[in-house]
Parts: structure tokens; sequence; C-alpha cells
């Protein structure tokens, strides 16, 4: 008999953890290599973040939740939803679970039939296509290009929509490209939506990092109509420095949030009840520290954005907003001798000592992958050792 289930035989492992992994064993083995494939903000959870999760282990705190996280919670994403978003939920249409990818990961249970295709733009986060398979769905892939500023149109979302569609995913700020969707391009891409009878899903997590005075707008502000077919997915793991919490939500309709909610209930049971205590503080508490890793992110954007685009054979788009440089290198890796760009970021890695993700795994092999949630010294030492190796083989 077969050992594994058909539905794992094609997963692949996440192409971000791998690399950081590979950097790891080779930091290990004591060599100094700069990891710049993380997607994790590098600073410390805020102190009373922190504070708050203690005392509520001390004030007993530490038992069972409701499966779709504590009415406090709710309540303080409520009034977050509200106070940043101008969006109404009550109780029932929220869920909270164990961070943004794993309420991702239940919503595409929830809402796909085996068959049903999910649009999906590329430069595209790893996860997705791979949840999808997972829940018998298929990924449809929409390219955008760079010289689309990786935003698909309207245009490419209505010819992509077939009868089988039943949702697109739109990730603005985007990993991995840091793009942004303006208020326009998401009011034509929701009519669209609207037309094909789409669910459209929301991924939210990056809406606290967004640069050159760009306000975040949500897909599900432009109208009743869109809000009902949308769902916003968020989370405290890029805003508060929060990614080992694990917290991340949804927010919906509530003829989905039911039933996702119950799919936890025996999955998951809850999302750990220490965490969502401090997650409680970091919405309801001041929020000057997201301000502040904010333009410390700027900042390294500002400085290394330059530095990188002067490396010969680097193409790179500034991005609007998340922590991701994406420079098209397809350039640099042909004058180096390299057959791919795969090959090149392996030697970046073995050879200049500076571990970037491969951007084959987003779905755009000219590509590679650079995070800055890094500090400025090591950023530039990155760029200076990447400028010698391209250099140095020309
Ligand atoms: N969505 C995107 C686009 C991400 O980049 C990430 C994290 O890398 C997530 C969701 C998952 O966030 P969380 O840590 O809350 O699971």
């Amino acid at each position: 008999k077969d050992l594994l289930a058909n539905r794992v035989k094609t997963l692949t492992p996440s192409a971000t953890l791998a690399i950081t992994a590979k950097a790891k064993e080779l930091k290990a083995q004591g060599i100094d290599v700069i990891g710049l494939g993380a997607g994790e903000p590098d600073f410390n959870t805020p102190k009373n973040i922190l504070d708050a999760a203690a005392e509520s282990m001390y004030a007993g705190h530490t038992k069972y939740t409701p499966s779709g996280g504590l009415p406090a919670l709710k309540q303080a994403i409520i009034d977050k939803l509200a106070r940043d978003n101008n969006l109404e939920y009550k109780q029932n249409e929220i869920i909270v679970g164990i961070g943004a990818k794993h309420v991702l990961y239940t919503l595409f249970q929830v809402i796909l039939n085996e068959g049903d295709e999910v649009i999906i733009p590329i430069p595209y986060w790893v996860s997705y296509p791979e949840q999808v398979k997972l829940a018998g769905g298929v990924p449809v892939y929409v390219e955008s290009t760079s010289k689309q500023n990786f935003k698909i149109t309207a245009a490419q979302l209505r010819d992509a929509a077939t009868e089988k569609t039943k949702a697109v995913i739109i990730n603005s700020p985007s990993n991995p490209s840091g793009m942004v969707y303006t208020r326009e391009e998401l009011a034509e891409l929701a009519q669209v939506a609207v037309e094909k009878d789409l669910l459209i899903v929301s991924d939210e997590i990056y809406e606290k990092l967004l640069y050159n005075g760009l306000e975040h707008f949500s897909i599900a502000e432009l109208s009743e109509e869109v809000k009902k077919r949308t769902i916003v997915v968020n989370g405290v793991a890029k805003s508060h420095s929060m990614t080992g919490w694990r917290i991340g939500y949804a927010a919906g309709d509530a003829d989905i949030i039911k039933p996702m909610t119950d799919l936890a209930s025996h999955s998951t049971s809850n999302p750990t009840t220490t965490s969502q205590y401090a997650t409680i503080e970091a919405y309801n508490g001041p929020q000057d520290s997201v301000e502040e890793m904010r333009k410390a992110f700027e900042g390294r954007l500002e400085t290394i954005y330059p530095k990188l685009n002067a490396i010969p054979g680097f193409h790179v788009i500034k991005p609007q907003g998340a922590f991701y440089l994406l420079p098209d290198v397809a350039e640099a890796a042909r004058k180096t001798g390299y057959g791919s760009v795969d090959d090149f970021a392996t030697a970046l890695l073995t050879e200049a000592n500076v571990a970037v993700v491969p951007g084959s795994g987003f779905g755009v092999p000219s590509t590679v992958r650079l995070s800055y949630a890094t500090s400025l010294e090591l950023l530039e030492e990155a760029v200076r050792r990447m400028d010698n190796f391209v250099k140095s083989k020309w």
C-alpha cells in the first residue's frame, strides 16, 4: 500500500524556509553568511505586549479559549478594523487563528470543492498555491510582469475567470514584490469579482508597512457588496513584530466564518491563549512602536535600494510596502556564466555568502527576493558582497 496520501505527493517545502535553513547550516559550519531570506521583522516584540502576555499567565489565563478566539480579542480586532479600515464587523464575522497562514489554510478548506479554481496573481506568496491544492482547488496563475509593476489588471482577471473560479487572492502590499494596488485598481478588480461572482481573499498582513506617505486601503472598504464577498486576512506578525506568537485572523461573512470556526474546533481547538492576550494589548495598547518599526524599514529601503540597483545586471523596481526587494537578476546571472537564476542564487550563497530566495518559488524565475528585515550594516555588507561577486565574474 502507498504510505502517503496523494494530496501531499506534490507538496513542496516553502522556498523561503529552505534557503533560511541552508544559510543556518552554513553558519553552523562557521561560515559568515548574511541571511536575507527571512520574512520576519528583526525587532523584538514591544515590551507592553510582552508584559501583557506575562500578566495574563500569572492571572491564570492558561486554559482553552473559544475556538474562534477570545471575545475580548475579537472585540480588539473589530475596533482595529473600524479604526484603521472603516470596516464594521460583528463578533460572528471574525475568526482568530494560528497566524494568517493557518487562517488562510482553514479558509481554503472551507470554500473550495474539488476542481474549484482560485486565481493567484504572479508573483505570489509561496503558500497560496500549496494551500489551494491541499483543499482540492486548482491554482490559476495570472502573470503580472515588472513592466506592469507586478500588478494584475482587471482585464487579465476577467480573462482568467471561468465558471469554476471561486476566488481571487489579492495581497497588497505584496510579498514578494512590495507593490501596492491603488484604490482605483482595487475598484476595477472588485468590479470583475462582482461580475463573475468571485470571493476576494484579501491578504493585508503588510498593511502597516507602507512607504513614501502611502496609506493602506482595504478592498472591502469599497462597498457593502464588495465587503460581503471579501474575506480580509490580517495579523500581528509583521505589524507588531510578533511572528512567533502565531496570531492571525479573518473578517468576513458569518456564513464563511462559522464553518471555519467549526473546522478549527476539530483541528486546533484554539490559538495559544497567551498569544491571544498579547494580541489584545497589541491592538488596544499604544501603537508608537508600529510606526517606529515602519520608519526603520523605510530608512533601510532608501539607503539600500539605489545601491542594489547599481549592481551590474540587477534591475529593481522600488517597492512601496512590505520589506522585500525583488531585483530581476537574469542579466547578472547570464553575464556571470550561470545557466539560471536559481544557480546564480546558489552561488551567491556558497561563494558570496549572501542568502537570497530564488524568485522561482514566487513564480518569477528571473528574480531573487531579498528581505531588508535586518540591520543596515548587514544590508550594506550584503550588497557590497554581491557587487564584488558580480564584478569579479562579469
Ligand atoms: N501572507 C503573506 C503574504 C505573508 O508573507 C505571510 C508571512 O510570511 C503570511 C501571510 C503569514 O503570516 P503569519 O505569520 O501571520 O502566519
